[in-house]
């Protein structure tokens, strides 16, 4: 079972790897964007390190909760909305159980991922975050490792298609050839389950 400390794991583990790969998810988006990806989740993964170690929550839902407000408040871009509706969708789905199976993990991802295909309006293919999350979400009924690998080929499988959402679709075709800044965060988002769970 998964409780309220493996959370707070996932989320300042996904803050580690954000830190890490920085200057690539800015780079991404300086070639398709406005290059601050990296920027803005870094402020984002940062403030919801801090107030979790303030106040470290006590259910899975209040720790996903607390996340998505910080994210909401302190990231300036689409994502941060975006990505604070994944957590904090995710967060309500789980209600305020003590600890959760992977199943019921993977189960509320999956609301997420919907709320936030509903608040920007995507869907598979659009080249954003949802190419990532898609994939990776469903094969975390598999496993954790199933799930960021799922979501590692998504993140890549955007290098063709050309933007319908976001910033990058003001480029049209010229957002072809470029991995999605989004699909390559969201993918660190599923990897950094497999490691809080190592
Ligand atoms: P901004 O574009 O405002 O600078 P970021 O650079 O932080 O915001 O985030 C850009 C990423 O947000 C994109 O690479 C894409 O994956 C994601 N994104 C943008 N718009 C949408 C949308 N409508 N639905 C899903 N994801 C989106
Ligand atoms: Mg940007
Ligand atoms: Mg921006």
């Amino acid at each position: 079972m998964l409780d309220a400390d493996f959370f707070h794991r996932w989320m300042t583990a996904t803050a580690g790897l954000v830190d890490r790969e920085a200057a690539r998810l800015t780079e991404l988006d300086s070639a398709i964007g406005d290059a601050d990806h990296g920027s803005n989740l870094q402020r984002g993964f940062a403030a919801v390190s801090a107030a979790l170690a303030k106040e470290p929550p006590r259910t899975p839902g209040a720790v996903l909760a607390l996340a998505g407000r910080q994210l909401i408040s302190t990231v300036g871009g689409a994502s941060g909305p975006l990505y604070g509706t994944l957590l904090r969708r995710t967060g309500k789905a789980l209600g305020d159980a003590a600890a959760v199976s992977p199943a019921d993990l993977a189960r509320a991802l999956g609301e997420g991922v919907a709320a936030v295909a509903q608040l920007g309006g995507a869907q598979a293919g659009d080249k954003t975050m949802l190419d990532a999350l898609l994939p990776g979400v469903e094969a975390l009924g598999t496993s954790f490792a199933a799930g960021r690998d799922a979501a590692a080929a998504g993140a890549e499988a955007t290098v063709p298609l050309r933007a319908r959402k976001g910033r990058a679709s003001y480029l049209g075709e010229r957002s072809e050839g470029h991995q999605d800044p989004g699909a390559t965060s969201a993918a660190l988002l599923i990897a950094a389950l497999a490691e809080a769970d190592g």
